[in-house]
């Protein structure tokens, strides 16, 4: 009872869950240890019930420190339990039958054995949740647009795959920074990728949480809008398009982009929304740049 109020103060007073938990976990595996140190110096025959569950007891300990703590702390704490418990069995054995001696070794044995087949398996454990945890990385950063920070090419092209499944308000965007060729050749290329950077960021401020925005390449940009109207989506474009057309941008001053919409249908592939979104935009270049351009 009062261990238990002193943790459920501890947790209150803001200690971490794990560092209870583990607390918790070494108590117990101490108590367990204190009892056999008990049963050996009371005279209990070796083999006697209670003796025989404490070891059962400080074998599920051993299963929990693994659980709670990195198998090479688990392991020297499994080790140190191991250590303790046939100190204290030889301590109090001597003068034992050798039968009883017997016993003492098999429990000892037994819970050697424990603390290094779960030091392995929670070893290989670990590998392997390193070993996803890599995978997703690599998944994540084959999908991200170093530059930007934006999904790239394949991260879109996998979301267009899905989205074009339910075409209904589904309004595919490409827009395209004008005279960027300028900006490097004048400024050059560092600066062109900060103004990217930048485009990026006015973009993603200028749409909703839900929407999706990615690098399509170069100085091209793709977003994925969900609206009730071709109206409501050209209306949100506007907004987007004077977001970067109406702050300079630092050190190169005024920019503009161009924005070519095409609303989904029943029957659309990817490609084919891709290609009338692609002939809008080139509409809107052709048309004097710095404006949205419905397929
Ligand atoms: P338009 O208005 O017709 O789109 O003209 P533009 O100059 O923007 O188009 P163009 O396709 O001629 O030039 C695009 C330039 O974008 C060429 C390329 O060097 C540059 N570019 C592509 N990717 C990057 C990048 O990651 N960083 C920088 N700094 N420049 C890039
Ligand atoms: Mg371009
Ligand atoms: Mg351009």
């Amino acid at each position: 009872m009062g261990a238990f109020c002193f943790w459920s103060w501890r947790l209150w007073a803001g200690a971490r869950p794990e560092r209870i938990e583990r607390e918790v976990i070494l108590a117990v595996g101490l108590l367990f240890l204190g009892k056999l140190a008990y049963g050996f110096s009371s005279g209990l025959e070796l083999e006697h019930a209670e003796i025989e569950s404490a070891y059962w007891v400080l074998a599920f300990v051993m299963v929990l420190v693994y659980l709670s703590f990195s198998p090479r702390q688990g392991l020297w704490i499994a080790l140190g339990m191991v250590g303790l418990t046939s100190a204290l069995g030889l301590w109090f054995g001597r003068g034992r039958t050798s039968l009883e001696l017997l016993s003492f070794l098999r429990n000892e044995t037994r819970l050697l054995a424990m603390a290094g087949l779960l030091y392995l398996l929670a070893a290989v454990k670990d590998r392997l949740t390193q070993m996803n945890r890599r995978v997703e990385e690599m998944h994540t950063l084959a999908r991200t647009d170093p530059l930007t920070g934006l999904p790239n090419r394949l991260a879109l092209s996998e979301r267009l795959e899905a989205e074009v499944q339910a075409p209904r308000g589904l309004f595919l965007v490409l827009l395209d920074v004008d005279h960027f060729k300028q900006i490097n050749d004048r400024y050059g290329h560092a600066v062109g990728d900060a103004v990217l950077r930048e485009v990026a960021c006015r973009l993603r401020v200028g749409l909703r949480e839900g929407d999706v925005l990615g690098r399509w390449g170069g100085e091209e940009f793709l977003i994925l809008l969900r609206e009730e109207s071709l109206q409501n989506a050209l209306a949100v474009l506007e907004r987007v398009r004077e977001g970067i057309a109406f702050w300079p941008f630092e050190a190169v001053g005024f920019i503009s982009a161009s924005f070519g919409v095409a609303e989904a249908h029943s029957g659309d592939t990817v490609r084919s929304l891709l290609e009338r979104a692609d002939r809008a935009l080139y509409q809107a270049k052709r048309g004097g740049r710095n404006r949205v351009e419905p397929a």
